[in-house]
């Protein structure tokens, strides 16, 4: 059991802790309570009570191999049985004035935790509804049995009663305490994972998975941030050439990692803060804050990059060339309008002999 959890950590929700270590905590406690009944009870001078003290101990204790073996539910079962009983016995005992009907209420939110580690959660919230109602039911049964009965053994000390209440007292409100702590400790832990994984999903859900590029709806965000703005930008389509015929004679996994290695050769082309997206099965469409002429520049970058870019697959050599079509936002114009316009340009190169940057 690893005792060196931060305590930081646990109540910010980034530390957690296990569904064993905390009740093998919990069952301890329970018993080092039960041990202090004990004396109480020996005390008092109730043999039965005392026995019975002895033999929760013994319980608690028989509850650590099980939940050593995650088998919660017979734990459950046990302090489900015990506590209650145990209250209803020692206020028949001693009285209501030691306070003993207090971890009828301690012990509620235990039930409702303990039912979240169990095999079925939502049985478990029914199981634990019904336990906080019998506990609830059991505390107003022994207040009412206390009004008109008087309790086996009485004590002339009203210092020991008021210590035994008191340590009572102290008892249920730092089991309180405990689980209101793990409970805000474990809504932490379980938003901070949410965050995460919600962080996770954004950026998977924006980009493409061959290329690692944005895919067409997250540039869809970008093109309309930037036409938004005030800066110009332009944009630069490409396609890489005879693709098809790649395909066709090397197969679809030659042509997969031909893309990659396209891809690469563009990443290492553009500039900080432009966005490259796969628009399409071989297209590539960039966003950069540079002027026409600016972006030409860029677009033949990538040209001759891809041109050079050397890949072996199944011991061939395989070469490819892109065309690049470079348009200019207009800001009197639209997103569609310029998409168009670098499309146009993109043809055109294609029309006039392809691996070429047409402006
Ligand atoms: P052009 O020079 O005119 O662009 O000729 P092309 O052969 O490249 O023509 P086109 O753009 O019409 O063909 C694109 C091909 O790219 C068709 C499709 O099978 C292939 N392709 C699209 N996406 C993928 C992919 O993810 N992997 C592979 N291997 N091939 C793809
Ligand atoms: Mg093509
Ligand atoms: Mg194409």
């Amino acid at each position: 059991m690893k005792f060196t959890y931060s305590v930081k950590g646990i109540i910010n929700g980034t530390v957690r802790i296990s569904d064993r270590t905390k009740y093998s905590v919990i069952t301890a406690a329970i018993a080092c309570v039960h041990v202090l009944l004990v004396y109480v009870f020996v005390t008092i001078g109730s043999l039965p009570m005392t026995v019975y003290n002895i033999c929760s101990v013994a319980g608690y204790l028989l509850c650590l191999p099980f939940i050593r073996r995650n088998a919660l539910g017979w734990v459950f079962a046990y302090i489900c049985v015990e506590v209650p009983l145990h209250s209803m016995l020692a206020i028949y005992t001693a009285g209501w004035d030691f306070g003993f009907a207090m971890y009828l209420i301690a012990i509620v939110p235990v039930g409702f935790d303990m039912s979240f580690a169990l095999k079925n959660p939502l049985r478990g919230i029914k199981i634990s509804t019904i336990f906080g109602i019998v506990s609830f039911a059991v505390f107003i049964s022994c207040r009412m049995y206390s009004y008109y009965n008087l309790p086996l053994y009485s004590t002339d000390s009203t210092l020991f009663v008021q210590t035994v209440y008191f340590i009572n007292m102290l008892c249920t409100f730092t089991l309180l305490l405990v689980y209101s702590l793990i409970f805000a400790s474990e809504i932490n832990a379980a938003q901070t994972v949410l965050r995460q994984k919600n962080a996770e999903l954004a950026k998977l859900a924006s980009k493409d998975t061959l290329t690692g590029f944005y895919n067409r709806r997250k540039m869809h965000e970008y093109l309309l941030d930037a036409a938004g703005g005030k800066e110009p930008f332009s944009l630069i389509m490409s396609d890489i050439d005879n693709f098809k015929k790649l395909n066709d004679s090397y197969g679809h996994d030659c042509g997969d990692e031909a893309l990659k290695a396209v891809s690469d050769a563009c990443r290492g082309c553009i500039a900080e803060g432009d966005r490259i997206c796969r628009w399409g099965g071989e297209e590539f469409l960039i966003l950069t804050n540079r002027s026409l002429d600016g972006a030409a520049d860029t677009a033949e970058k990538i040209r001759s990059a891809v041109e050079n870019c050397s890949l072996v697959f199944g011991g061939n050599d395989i070469k490819t060339t892109m065309t690049l079509g470079v348009a200019e936002f207009d800001p009197s114009s639209t997103i569609d309008k310029v998409i168009t316009a670098a499309d146009q340009k993109l043809y055109a190169g294609k029309n006039s002999g392809k691996n070429r940057v047409v402006k």
